[in-house]
């Protein structure tokens, strides 16, 4: 079958022939149908977040048709449409045992520590393929496996209650799924804060109030919309110091601010002005729960989460356009999402 495939780490990704894998015990050959292409995924071919070891395919948003299964497979038939959760984990350590399945210390990612979704087939634990409604279409679901499952589970770490005002920063993926998910679950007025005019203007189409940080500060403009207030719940998915730095100062009394995105750079807190004298938290995300993966497919199927106005490019299983998607995210594009299609018919 063909792949695309991680050999050097800086190198673009190179299409490769390899053999279809074979489902073991437990295990589902799912036939690819689409595949999308992920931030993350520039950064594992960059070298900025390690992997598995070379070589390697990578594509963690995966979703596509059982082929074949494996031996004591029940839960699912030949045929199903199914969107992949990317961990695969043991099953019966500290952390599955309490549905907190990131951390299990024998979880392993696909696409990043075995193979991935660019590619014609993948072969993953059955409980890993979730079925996905007929009224989803198969891009869409494999988008919602990383960038819809993080923003809800950060929706969820910060404990968003009905009519809480949201501060989204960084309207890219994530935030486009957080948006329409803050909405979902009753938030009041949500904001989103970005410098990229395109993605300003789909957040709001999506129904955000948009804040565009190369004209103002972002600050300033948030604490007019709330009266001085500041907001109840601000996640940061971009992962620079500083808009964590600003989701911490623009919190109200009892805010939590979430930080998504991923930096090694430190922020300055004043914890007196910041924390203490309003209660406020501040709230690591990592990963999602299992758990999410089946409400957002429902979501999906009712429309009321909608990744039209999200996929912004489908491409076929090529190394080149792979990478030109590739190092359009790495640049910081404006363009929304690019998903590797397989076959237009099935998705
Ligand atoms: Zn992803
Ligand atoms: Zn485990």
């Amino acid at each position: 079958m063909q792949a695309l495939r991680l050999l050097e780490i800086g190198q673009p990704l190179a299409a490769a022939e390899t053999a279809v894998p074979t489902p073991g015990d437990g295990e589902v050959l799912v036939h690819i149908a689409a595949a999308g292409i992920c931030h993350s995924d520039a950064h594992y071919r960059r070298g900025d977040s390690p992997t598995g070891s070379l070589p390697l395919t990578l594509g963690h948003e995966v979703a596509g048709r059982v082929a074949e299964l494996g031996k004591g497979v029940t839960s699912l038939e030949p045929g199903a449409r199914v969107a992949l959760d990317y961990l695969v984990t043991c099953g019966s350590c500290e952390f599955c045992a309490r549905g907190a399945r990131q951390f299990c210390p024998q979880g392993k990612m696909i696409g990043k520590h075995r193979d991935g979704g660019f590619a014609e087939f993948i072969v993953v634990p059955a409980e890993n393929a979730i079925a996905v409604p007929d009224a989803v279409p198969l891009d869409a679901a494999a988008l919602m496996m990383c960038s819809s499952s993080t923003s809800l589970h950060a929706l969820e770490r910060a404990r968003l209650a009905q009519g809480e005002s949201v501060a989204v920063f960084g309207a890219g993926g994530l935030g486009m799924s957080a948006i329409q998910l803050a909405r979902i679950l009753g938030a009041g007025p949500v904001f989103a804060i970005d410098i990229d005019a395109e993605r300003l203007q789909t957040a709001e189409q999506l129904g955000a109030v948009p804040i565009d940080a190369t004209r103002c500060d972002p600050l300033d403009v948030l604490m007019h919309h709330t009266d001085s207030r500041g907001v109840d719940v601000a996640l940061e998915l971009i992962g620079l110091a500083h808009t964590m730095q600003q989701a911490v100062q623009v919190l109200a009394v009892h805010g939590r601010a979430a930080l998504v995105g991923i930096t090694p750079a430190a922020f300055p807190v004043r914890p007196y002005d910041e924390l203490l004298n309003k209660e406020a938290e501040i709230l690591g995300v990592s990963d999602h729960l299992a758990s999410d993966l089946p409400r957002l497919l429902d979501w999906a199927a009712t429309g009321e989460l909608d990744f039209s106005p999200v996929i912004r490019q489908r491409i076929p299983l090529v190394a080149d356009a792979a990478n030109a998607a590739l190092d359009r995210l790495q640049s910081h594009g404006s363009g929304l999402r690019t998903v590797i299609v397989q076959d237009t018919e099935e998705v």
